[in-house]
């Protein structure tokens, strides 16, 4: 039988060719002896039934191998451990079971990221969407008729303007966004002084602060303290942290906090605001996630800010850390190297 199947084998042709020239050599060194006709002729029957033993475990295992990589595709398996090959082929068994497990974490993450960009791009139609049927709303209001009533003309056109403000402000937090997740964003580090800078800092935000009646101060810093990070970068963090400190505080005081450390120092800005609650803390770092979504729109808030500072503020080697309390204040802080 096995004989038999060798004629079928894929070394059939190679192995009978070297054999017979081995044998007319050997016919002609052992003198035309015919003996060695005979033993040289079962020599080969055994060797082709080893050679066919030896083709056919072969074939075997290829079959087996090309089951499992069809069966991977046509997504067959359920664990890894449904991947079983012979036992001379447990190397190549496990090499399997490891690509099928990095396949389907890449799958996996590929879906994820399908998903969070789905969901992103829905999110920028609606935000896009609200501005702009707002401000059409107005203009058409006004339109037909009411441009002519001055006890509601000019406060349309003050919403619509305003609505406008708030478009304006999602599309540079958009380009942001996108230049950040893009990796276009370019970082430039240097030491600074940090006195100096936090003062410019408090002079820009004070009258913002005062028009709704609260205190926005610093405490004092060491005069020679530098620390090291993108200047323009740390300002944009700072702003969005102390203008949402303002945004949602109605009494108090604001206040922009550098500890000095070893290494390092703490920045924190905290407020005397509405607060925020535990299972909100996890998610406002989110795109477009606002605790109370009426009122940020109202307020002109994007639902990106705080995802943009999250961006830039690990850029910089650290991570933004929130402290709240309901009704009582919140406090973001981070670290920024000396
Ligand atoms: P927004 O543009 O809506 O302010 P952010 O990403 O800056 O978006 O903030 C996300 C949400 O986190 C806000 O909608 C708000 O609910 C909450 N939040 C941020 N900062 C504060 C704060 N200092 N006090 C209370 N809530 C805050």
């Amino acid at each position: 039988m096995k004989v038999f199947s060798l004629l079928g084998s894929r070394y059939f042709p190679e192995f009978s060719l070297i054999f017979i020239l081995f044998e007319i050599m050997f016919y002609i060194l052992t003198g035309f002896n015919r003996d060695f006709i005979i033993v040289s002729g079962v020599t080969f029957m055994l060797l082709s039934i080893l050679l066919s033993i030896l083709t056919e475990r072969r074939e075997r295992a290829v079959k087996k191998i090309k089951a499992v990589i069809k069966g991977i595709n046509r997504n067959e398996f359920s664990s890894p451990e449904e991947i079983v090959l012979e036992g001379s082929l447990h190397d190549l068994e496990l090499e399997i079971r490891k690509m099928y497990n990095k396949m389907r974490s890449d799958i996996e993450y590929l879906k994820k990221l399908e998903k969070i960009r789905t969901e992103f791009l829905a999110n920028v139609s609606h935000e896009l969407r609200t501005p702009i049927f707002t401000i059409q709303g107005y203009l058409e209001t006004l339109l037909n008729g009411a441009m002519d009533d001055p006890s509601v003309n000019t406060m349309f056109l003050k919403k619509a303007i305003r609505h406008t403000g708030n478009l304006s402000n999602l599309l540079n937090d958009l380009i942001d966004i996108s230049m950040i997740e893009s990796g276009q964003m370019k970082m430039t580090f240097v030491h600074f002084k940090v006195d100096e800078f936090m003062q410019n800092i408090i002079k820009e935000f004070t009258p913002l602060a005062a028009s709704k009646g609260l205190e926005l101060r610093d405490n004092t810093i060491r005069e020679g303290l530098q620390l090291y990070a993108d200047k323009p970068k740390l300002k944009q963090v700072l702003g969005n942290l102390i203008q949402n400190a303002i945004k949602y505080t109605e009494r108090g005081k604001i206040e922009l906090i550098v500890e000095e450390e070893e290494k390092s120092a703490k920045i924190i800005v905290r407020d005397s605001g509405i607060g925020i609650s535990t299972e909100d803390t996890q998610r406002i770092f989110e795109r477009f996630y606002r605790v109370d979504k009426t009122r940020s729109r109202e307020i002109g808030g994007t639902g990106l800010g705080l995802a943009i500072v999250k961006h830039i503020v690990e850029a910089h080697g650290s991570k933004i850390e929130v402290n709240s309390e309901i009704n009582k204040g919140t406090e973001f802080s981070f670290r920024l190297r000396k």
